[in-house]
């Protein structure tokens, strides 16, 4: 991270090392707020209505009031870009419940708390994205959405944590979490596609994965390439008979997987119609988004 960075927060700029939140935010100490991670690309923020769109749907059912208008959030990112002279970006917006008191109660926060940070984005190595990624799955299941939706996008990851922990314990980048039925839900921070004879699947969402934007950028893509496409219940056998597996998310973009489980997917190598879906997706960044100057 970039030592002169201003931080956008609660309608200031300020220095990264006065970018600071109270101890009594409930962001802090119950996870109770909502966030987002965004690119920019060149000078364009992708995907950002469709980023807004979650932020805002996370927020309502955490009750959570967001003080600004998309078009005033839209501003604060592009004021925040600008201020730290970024055109290819991290973009991280939150918002938390605020300060209160050390009860879990939302209503004795007055005021949520609204951060932007920007930087340089990091990535997997490119090595990776030539020769692929080796997970595994982990015990870790994905919260039932009954209990916390995957869906919401909180500040809550903690059930994300222990799979990535568990990754990492095995020396992997990534984990696979399944739902609590045993089937294959999403990774820690991406959502999973497989190809098999020609056609693409990824779980659907009700499985207990995230609505990622990434996820549905490449589904688009696949629908306009003409390339068959199903949402479908994927279990770790269907995984490891694989033709072709990647991730998606924001941060990662699209990346290939080689190895689950010790089990080699395909021909161990980035398949066809992965490398294909990378082209496309890498297309997309450069013209789908608001547009933005320095
Ligand atoms: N699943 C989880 C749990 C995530 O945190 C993310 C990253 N935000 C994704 C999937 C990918 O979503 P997106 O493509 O919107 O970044």
């Amino acid at each position: 991270m970039r030592n002169n960075l201003k931080v956008y927060i609660n309608g200031k700029l300020v220095e990264k090392e006065n970018a600071k939140v109270s101890v009594f935010d409930h962001g802090l100490l119950y996870g109770d707020g909502v966030f987002e991670g965004i690119r920019s690309y060149d000078g364009l923020v992708f995907k950002l209505k469709e980023h807004l769109d979650r932020f805002f749907e996370s927020a309502k059912t955490l009750m959570l009031k967001i003080p600004l208008s998309r078009q005033e959030i839209t501003g604060a990112i592009i004021q925040t870009l600008a201020a730290n002279r970024l055109k290819d970006a991290y973009i991280r917006l939150v918002v938390t419940r605020g300060e209160g008191d050390l009860g879990l109660d939302p209503r004795k926060c007055d005021h949520p708390t609204l951060i932007i940070i920007t930087d340089r984005i990091v990535l997997y190595p490119k090595k990776l994205y030539r020769e692929g990624l080796e997970i595994i799955t982990v015990p870790t299941q994905r919260n039932i959405p009954s209990a916390v939706d995957p869906q919401i996008k909180s500040l809550n990851y903690l059930n994300n944590i222990l799979a990535k922990i568990e990754a990492v314990n095995a020396g992997k980048e990534e984990a696979i979490m399944l739902n609590h039925a045993g089937y294959v839900a999403e990774c820690t921070g991406d959502n999973i596609f497989i190809v098999k004879q020609g056609e693409l699947l990824t779980p659907p969402t009700y499985v207990g994965a995230l609505k990622g934007i990434t996820r549905l950028a490449v589904i688009t893509i696949a629908r306009r390439e003409k390339i068959s496409f199903r949402e479908e219940i994927i279990t770790r056998h269907n995984l490891f008979n694989a033709d072709e597996t990647f991730l998606t998310g924001t941060a990662a973009e699209v990346i290939p997987v080689v190895k689950v489980d010790g089990r080699v997917i395909g021909n161990g190598k980035p398949g066809t119609l992965t490398l294909r879906i990378m082209q496309e997706f890498h297309q997309l960044t450069r013209t789908d988004g608001v547009r933005y100057h320095l």
